[in-house]
């Protein structure tokens, strides 16, 4: 497969394997995941027909706690990308310094062509799959790609009626009346704000610089909402269907009206509309991929022309590319550290679930801040130590922490 994520994913486990000289035996187990789980779900149609649907749950790595990661919907799941994205959390949540593994899970489907009681079934069948390798100390779910509280409710709700105990800390991204956390929904966007705001002061770039996001979705429009609201020029902005852009600034929400009438911010009257990936190219000083993998590849990287990159979604850029930014001596915040919000303000839910009690929506502000920005700075003490670029400093900081607790189980 060209651009294997999974393949990736090693590839940069092997630049930091030689940076931090890691001990044979761990690296022979971070080769592959824990577990993989493969299973079918039958899901009875409206139309009366059973359809049956593949899915995965990639078990990464739980030496420093339970497995921890979302699951996606989406037609072009593989295994290879549950794979990879499993190893991301691994990483993700030990940069993070979390009590925490990684893992994550999929199903091949376009959820868009499914009704609310298709999505329901297909949801519950997946507990139902999986139940007896899940759970609040086990592995934890949460949302990703087209998935989204209302069905972390049903997958609550199933795993609750297998079990027959309540136990909310098995799924996070949950709604707030059954143990969801204040600030989870744009938790993400809110943990990349925080983390380009650093990068900006590291990248000697302005409080108004320009920003381009690559994906209008969940992370892409909180993000540009509250990047838009600090002060930040938001000049170009695009979804699956095309591309906007405006050198002045677009008013965000006026866009988000937009997409709301109309499905896409193609068309926005204020803004050119261009065709897809052309935008990539407008000159800019902060570039967010936020979309899908490997957007950056190649044959696009030459033409970027800006200062700072933020990886918000997973794996968008394919080490080649990577390579290139590297030569050309732009800063890249790698998707470990950028998009650790969603996952920080999971495992404060996963403590509110443990505790029964829950905080205020500033105080989870306040906890996460202080968690992405520690661990920004951290990565970046690493980057300097090994004269290495931020997503090794982020890596050695991550499989650093990895490694120790296997070898303190005694794995090595
Ligand atoms: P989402 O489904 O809400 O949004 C995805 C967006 O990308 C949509 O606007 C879609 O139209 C757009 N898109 C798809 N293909 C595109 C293309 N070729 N060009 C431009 N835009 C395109 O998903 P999300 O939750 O916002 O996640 C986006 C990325 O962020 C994923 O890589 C995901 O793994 C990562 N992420 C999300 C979270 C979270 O909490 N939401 C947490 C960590 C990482």
């Amino acid at each position: 497969m060209p651009n294997d994520p999974f393949k990736n994913s090693i590839k940069q486990l092997e630049r930091v394997r030689e940076i931090i000289q890691l001990d044979d035996n761990i690296f022979e187990q971070l080769k592959q995941p824990q577990k993989i789980v493969k299973f079918s779900i039958p899901v009875r149609m409206d139309s009366g027909k059973i359809k049956v649907f593949s899915a995965f749950r990639a078990q990464y790595n739980d030496a420093r706690g339970p497995f921890k990661g979302g699951i996606r919907f989406h037609p072009g799941v593989t295994e290879a990308e549950v794979m990879a994205l499993s190893a991301w959390m691994t990483w993700k949540t030990a940069a993070a310094g979390l009590p925490l593994g990684g893992s994550k899970g999929g199903v091949i489907v376009n959820p868009k062509e499914l009704s609310a009681g298709e999505l329901e079934r297909l949801s519950r069948g997946y507990i139902r799959e999986i139940y007896k390798f899940i759970g609040s100390r086990v592995d934890v779910p949460a949302p990703d790609v087209y998935t989204n509280p209302k069905i972390m409710g049903w997958m609550l709700d199933e795993y609750e009626k297998m079990t027959g105990a309540h136990d909310p800390g098995v799924i996070t991204g949950k709604p707030l009346s059954i143990g969801g956390s204040k600030a989870r929904g744009y938790s993400t966007a809110q943990g990349a704000a925080y983390v380009i705001e650093a990068a900006r002061k590291k990248a000697g770039l302005a409080k108004d610089a320009s920003v381009t996001i690559q994906g209008f979705g969940n992370a892409g429009s909180y993000l540009a909402k509250i990047l838009h609201r600090q002060g930040y020029k938001i000049i170009a902005l695009s979804d699956s269907r095309g591309a906007i852009v405006n050198p002045s600034g677009l008013d965000v929400a006026a866009v988000e009206r937009h997409k709301e009438k109309t499905g896409s911010v193609i068309n926005y009257p204020e803004a050119k509309t261009v065709k897809s990936g052309e935008y990539l190219y407008q000159a800019v000083d902060i570039l967010v991929p936020a979309a899908l993998e490997n957007s950056i590849t190649r044959k696009n990287v030459n033409a970027i022309q800006a200062k700072l990159i933020v990886e918000v979604a997973n794996g968008p850029i394919t080490p080649e590319a990577d390579e290139i930014l590297e030569k050309k001596n732009i800063l890249v915040v790698p998707d470990i550290l950028a998009n650790a919000g969603g996952v920080i303000v999971s495992y404060l839910e996963q403590v509110q679930n443990a505790y029964g009690y829950y905080w205020t929506e500033e105080k989870i502000l306040k906890r996460l801040m202080h968690i992405i920005t520690e661990a920004f700075e951290e990565a970046w003490k690493e980057k300097e130590k090994y004269r290495t670029v931020l997503r090794m400093g982020a890596y050695a900081l991550a499989v650093k922490r990895v490694a120790e607790a296997m070898k303190d189980r005694g794995w090595a």
